[in-house]
């Protein structure tokens, strides 16, 4: 899922002190799973932006409101009038939502991203993400036995390990494990050591075109772009 962390509140501030009446948009996806930018999220946020211009003695209107997903279409289409209605959005979901929230409205309305999108992660444990994905595009896990050269060195080794690692902690950070000692060890356990001899090209990051764009092939139909050029 995509994590994401929320914005120090003096940053949110300077960036609402031109609007009066604001909506604070939750998103009941991925950031609320990572208690960022959910419903309760957004309820809270509103309250302590409320009180914190009230202290100001510069006080606004904040209301709040939380969609399932602020990167679809439908769910932004069934609240479209209510938003139109605010001189600015503070968007509290990832910055695909911020985006693509402001192109669904036409691109006629402030929205302003209330968080920092992080990383593509896991949830660990009980509130701790860890980052697992840069969604390359290109997925070489295949050869590193299921763990990432890209996210889990500093470096984004794909030949490694560098000569810092030490006592299988990073020369970057020595809290963090060496992603390439993960690599060794994981390889290890499924008996495919012989992977660590192959000599592996830079990562042509190239291979994709940014922004990409995916359309599935039962989408891809004549009928189907025919039905979609008649709407
Ligand atoms: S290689 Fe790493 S960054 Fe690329 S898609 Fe696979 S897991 Fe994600
Ligand atoms: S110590 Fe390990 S994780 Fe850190 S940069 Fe070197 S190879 Fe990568």
């Amino acid at each position: 899922m995509i994590v994401a962390k929320r914005k120090p509140i003096d940053e949110i501030k300077e960036m609402l002190k031109p609007y009066q009446k604001i909506l604070v948009l939750g998103c009941g996806s991925c950031v609320a799973i990572c208690m960022a930018g959910g419903e309760k999220e957004a309820g809270l946020l509103a309250t302590e932006l409320a009180m914190a211009f009230e202290l100001d003695k510069t006080p606004k209107q904040i209301d709040n409101l939380t969609i399932l997903r602020q990167c679809d279409k439908e769910y932004i289409e069934e609240v479209k009038d209510k938003l139109k209605g605010y001189d600015a959005i503070l968007s509290i979901a990832c910055g695909v939502g911020v985006q693509y929230t402001a192109e669904a409205l036409g691109g006629e309305k402030i929205l302003l991203p209330g968080l920092n999108t992080t990383f593509l992660g896991a949830t660990v444990e009980a509130g701790t993400w860890a980052e697992r994905c840069r969604a390359c595009g290109d997925c070489v896990l295949a050869e590193y036995g299921g763990v990432c050269p890209i996210t889990m060195c500093s470096k984004s080794l794909m030949n490694g390990p560098c000569g810092g690692h030490e006592k299988g902690k990073c020369e970057v950070d020595r809290n963090r494990d060496c992603g390439w000692v993960l690599i060794y060890e994981r390889l290890k356990k499924l008996n495919k050591l012989e992977l660590l001899t192959a000599i592996h090209k830079p990562k042509n990051y190239g291979a994709v075109k940014r922004p990409d764009k995916i359309v599935h092939e039962a989408y891809q139909t004549p009928q189907i772009t025919q039905i979609k050029e008649a709407k």
